[in-house]
């Protein structure tokens, strides 16, 4: 999956929601996130992002984005 950290706060472009193929971003408090469950690891987004802030989970230490951004996706 791929997720989104906190270089997303304050963005203001949505071109990465515009591109995902299976709709799978979700709005959190003060950022975008990707419900890990629902990506399909295209890899579209992530040139899309102005912030670099869309990232591949195969990166180190990416466990505690990836629940925050399943948290945040399953909040609403
Ligand atoms: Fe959507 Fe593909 Fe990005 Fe996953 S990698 S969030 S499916 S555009």
């Amino acid at each position: 999956t791929y997720i989104v950290n906190d270089a997303c706060i304050a963005c203001k472009y949505t071109d990465c929601v515009e591109v995902c193929p299976v709709d799978c971003f979700y709005e959190g408090e003060n950022m975008l996130v990707i419900h890990p469950d629902e990506c399909i690891d295209c890899g579209v987004c992530e040139p899309e992002c102005p912030a670099d802030a869309i990232r591949p989970d195969t990166e180190p230490d990416m466990e505690k984005w990836v629940e925050f951004n399943r948290k945040y996706s399953e909040m609403w």
